[in-house]
């Protein structure tokens, strides 16, 4: 990457654990650290066994045949066992798991308890329908407290579930379920979303319509709005779920078992169905969730604002918090309704303690205006999480200020569905932070940066992110396509997992997540990333969200082309756009300015909130759009290409 950045990123002030955080912190000094590193097998291992109730012990902790690795060979476990019925028979069935809040206003309390009855109750129904282990369940629900209910069922019995974001199309859900052959399918009559229902159900339907081996579909009631059932196929989850018995013994699976199918969020390519297993990956989460949320169970209200759709809804708001016996937030809506302090009326009104979002809700908040967090109490919150994307320095400072007071960490927690758990993250208690940063490799993980040749490029450098040892939450390939999972991950570097992310490390040691190499511009023969041309521009007061990519530029090779989103009470104008170009000049260097910015209300995102580079590419190319089905919403790339166009957006050479 180029030396000229080196200093941008790097001067930002450095933020040690707060003392009164560190006293009392699960994770304080460097022993954890110490340990894993003098044998991460051990480390692993001793994890597993304290965190998790086996059913029967491994014979071994792991056996590595590059690409395929196998952890806790022999061992068998139950997941719902290790989430819930093990809290309730430690005289914890009176905690609450979840609280729930729908859009609408209307919330529910679950305790581990009731949590044991209703995982029991959904895992009979499922067996009742002939669902039997090594099945795959579909899941497509808003995020009601049945979604990780359906979930846990699976997890009970053995079925694998494949959980569709919410927000997918007909044609989405169908290709999902057709890939994974799933044999039922478990939705809700529709989902509330910005006061409006998202019918569900009749989503559902169509891709039904040529979906085969789906024999089955559970339909829970949500908003009642009216659908139709197909006799034989629909079953009501009340009248099916709710007449079962609450006694469904846990199975033991064996620890490499499959437990669910997650397709990616597709940013970059067609969705991959990544597989993970039992044993190893509930260590992982179990162990990631209690070290870098430092969490208290008994204490401690946590919230992930994911959807259970994501990876990060399946590891932290499902699998890891309830491993631990955590008691967390849940929330139906979107963050505008019925106005813009919605989440921050949540913090408030259950005295949220952990808060774990993503930089592109961050940048949407920012845009929004101080005025909504302020109006509300946030003096509970006493950590903060990032992740999904880099978080820019100014987007960092200002969740920590404007969120956190000042006074609370903030955990920028670098992985992917394909890694299952988090690989590099601040311990909030131990890690001084550096705004932007996501600091190191957690204890037991293996993570460098490497350059062509694959060889580490030493510290400072900049290069490829790459793993370079097993883990225990490693996916274990691409659901019916071994050939894709050792093209996309394993051929680039001999014996080792390339993420497909550029990073740098700093003089300190620290990573940067510099985004995708596939979007990294070469201009004048200089590497320039995306990530930091982007934070250069949200450093400006007057810009809330920015994408940059590189087009085909005579002179230059690549130019660098600029997407800005402002914040509420600024106006475009020339003069703006020779500000901006001048401070991208300031910060990183005169090869780093953007040739064009177009001002935009939009940027083309994946459902998931990540920002799609490429379409913004084909657009500043002019080049067909390609795959567009991943995008939350179509209509904003269209209308981008317009005003682009319109534009005729060049800038001028200097
Ligand atoms: P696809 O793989 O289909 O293109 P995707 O990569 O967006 O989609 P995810 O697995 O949800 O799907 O996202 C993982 C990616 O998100 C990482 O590879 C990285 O690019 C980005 N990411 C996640 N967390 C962070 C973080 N803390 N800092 C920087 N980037 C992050
Ligand atoms: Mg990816």
């Amino acid at each position: 990457m180029s030396d000229a950045i080196e200093g941008l990123l790097e001067e930002g002030r450095t933020f040690p654990p707060p003392p009164e955080f560190a006293a009392t912190a699960r994770v304080r000094d460097s022993s954890l650290q110490a340990a894993a590193d003098a044998d991460p097998e051990a480390f692993w291992a001793g994890q597993a066994a304290e965190l998790l109730d086996w059913d029967r012990p491994w014979d071994r902790v792991l056996d590595w045949q590059p690409p395929d690795a196998q952890w806790f060979l022999g061992g068998t476990l139950n997941v719902a066992h290790n989430c819930v019925d093990r809290h309730v028979a430690a005289g914890l069935g009176d905690r609450v798991a979840f609280l729930w809040e729908g859009e609408p206003g209307d919330e529910r309390a679950i305790t581990y308890a009731e949590l044991q009855d209703e995982v029991s109750r959904a895992a009979n129904a499922l067996l009742a329908l002939g669902i039997e282990r090594g099945d795959r369940v579909a899941i497509y629900m808003g995020m009601v407290p049945e979604l990780p209910i359906a979930m846990l069922a699976c997890a009970r019995i053995g079925a694998a579930h494949s959980v569709v974001f919410g927000g997918f199309t007909a044609d989405s859900l169908r290709g999902r379920i057709n890939d994974a052959e799933a044999k039922a399918l478990i939705t809700c009559d529709g989902a509330w979303r910005r006061g409006a229902v998202v019918p569900l159900k009749d989503i559902a339907d169509e891709a039904l319509q040529d979906a085969p081996s789906v024999h089955h579909c559970i339909v829970l009631r949500r908003t009642d709005h009216g659908v139709s059932m197909t006799p034989g196929r629909d079953h009501w989850w009340h009248d099916l779920v709710e007449a079962q018995s609450e006694h469904c013994p846990p199975e033991p699976m064996d620890a490499e078992q499959l437990l669910f199918i997650l397709y990616t969020s597709g940013t970059t390519a067609k969705p991959k169905g990544i597989m993970h297993t039992t044993g190893g990956y509930l260590t992982q989460v179990a162990s990631t969730f209690r070290n870098v949320f430092d969490i208290r169970p008994e204490s401690d209200v946590y919230w992930c604002t994911a959807d259970c759709g994501w990876v990060t809804g399946h590891s932290y708001i499902v699998y890891g918090p309830l491993a631990n016996g955590a008691t967390s937030v849940i929330y139906e809506g979107t963050p505008d309704h019925p106005d813009k302090d919605r989440f921050w009326a949540i913090v408030e009104k259950y005295g949220v303690t952990i808060l774990y979002t993503a930089p592109t809700a961050i940048r949407t908040f920012m845009k929004w205006g101080d005025e909504y967090p302020q109006r509300r109490d946030l003096s509970s919150l006493r950590l903060l999480g990032s992740v999904g994307e880099p978080i820019n320095p100014e987007a960092w400072i200002w969740y920590h200020d404007v969120i956190g007071h000042g006074r609370t960490p903030i955990v920028d927690t670098w992985w992917q569905t394909e890694t299952g758990a988090i690989m590099i993250s601040p311990l909030p208690g131990a890690t001084p932070l550096k705004p932007g940063s996501a600091t190191f490799p957690l204890p037991g993980v293996g993570a460098d940066v490497v350059g062509d040749d694959g060889e580490p490029v030493g510290v400072p450098g900049g290069g490829y992110l790459v793993l370079n040892r097993p883990w225990p939450s490693m996916l274990r390939g691409v659901w019916g396509d071994p050939q894709r999972f050792r093209d996309t991950y394993w051929s680039r570097f001999e014996g080792l997992y390339f993420a497909g992310d550029g990073a740098k490390r700093d003089a300190d040691g620290y990573l940067w997540l510099l985004g995708r190499v596939d979007d990294v511009m070469l201009v004048s023969g200089h590497n320039i990333s995306t990530a930091e041309v982007e934070s250069a521009l949200v450093d400006h007061h007057a810009v809330a969200e920015a994408a940059v990519v590189g087009t085909t530029d005579a002179t230059t090779g690549q130019a660098v082309s600029a997407f800005v989103i402002l914040r509420s009470g600024n106006v475009a104008s020339d003069d703006l756009v020779r500000e901006l170009r001048d401070h991208v000049a300031k910060l990183i260097g005169p090869i780093a300015k953007p040739k064009s910015i177009l001002f935009t209300d939009d940027l083309p995102k994946t459902r998931s909130g990540k920002i799609m580079r490429r379409l913004l590419r084909n657009v500043a190319e002019d080049e067909s759009l390609g795959d567009t089905t991943t995008l939350a919403d179509p209509s904003v790339v269209a209308g981008i290409r317009d005003r682009y166009l319109a534009s005729n957006a060049g800038g001028d050479d200097e």
